[in-house]
C-alpha cells in the first residue's frame, strides 16, 4: 500500500488550480488527524468514493480552510494521489495540499476510514465483534489483515486504557476512537 501511495502521483502546479472552474475546490472545515509518520496530515470530509472510483470528472474537492499544522488559512493544490481501499476495483484518486507556509502536505480522507487502513471503520469493528463473540471470522473477510486489527487492538486497549480494558474489547476500540486514537493501527 506504502508504494502505491508513493509511486504513484501526479503532480500539478499550484496555479492550475483556480477558484473560479466548476471543479476548483471547496473551502471547508476539516477534522485533522496527524498521519502515523508525522509528514503529513490528513484531512477527513465527506467524500464519495464510488463515484470517484468510477472515474468521475465533475468531483468539487474540499479543500481544508486553513493548514491542520501551522492554521495559515490558504493551502495549495498539490495534484492527486491514488490510494487502495477496500471493497473498490480501482484506486482513487484523492486530493492533496500543501501549505507553502510551514510546507505540510494534507491529504483528503474520507470520513469512516482510518488514515493508512483501506478498510472502512465500522468494516474493522465487525469483523472483530464477530471474531469476539463466536470465535470465527467472517466468511469474507481476510484474516491475515483481521487478525493484525485483533492484535493490534489488544495492544492499544492495554498500554492506553490498562489491563481491565481487555476485558471489553469492542468498548476499547470506541473508546480510543474516542481519544483520537486509531485503535488497529502498528504503532502504538
Ligand atoms: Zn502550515
Amino acid at each position: 500500500m506504502v508504494s502505491w501511495e508513493r509511486g504513484h502521483f501526479y503532480l500539478e502546479k499550484p496555479e492550475a488550480v483556480s477558484e473560479a472552474t466548476p471543479t476548483a475546490p471547496q473551502k471547508a472545515e476539516a477534522v485533522f488527524a496527524s498521519d502515523q509518520t508525522g509528514e503529513a496530515m490528513i484531512a477527513f470530509f465527506d467524500l464519495d468514493l464510488k463515484r470517484l472510483a468510477q472515474g468521475a470528472s465533475d468531483c468539487t474537492w474540499p479543500r481544508p480552510s486553513c493548514c491542520g499544522r501551522c492554521g495559515h488559512d490558504k493551502v495549495w493544490g498539490h495534484g492527486l494521489v491514488l490510494t487502495i481501499f477496500e471493497g473498490l476495483a480501482k484506486a482513487v484518486r484523492l486530493r492533496r495540499y500543501r501549505c507553502p507556509a510551514c510546507g505540510c502536505i494534507i491529504r483528503l480522507r474520507p470520513k469512516g476510514y482510518f488514515s493508512r487502513h483501506q478498510s472502512a471503520v465500522a468494516v474493522i469493528r465487525a469483523t472483530v465483534t464477530t471474531r469476539l463473540g463466536t470465535g470465527h471470522w467472517p466468511k469474507d473477510c481476510a484474516t491475515s489483515r483481521a487478525r493484525h486489527w485483533l492484535r493490534a487492538l489488544n495492544r492499544h486497549a492495554q498500554a492506553v486504557l490498562g489491563v481491565p480494558a481487555l476485558t471489553d474489547l469492542i468498548g476499547a476500540f470506541d473508546r480510543l476512537i474516542a481519544l483520537g486514537r486509531v485503535p488497529v493501527s502498528r504503532a502504538i
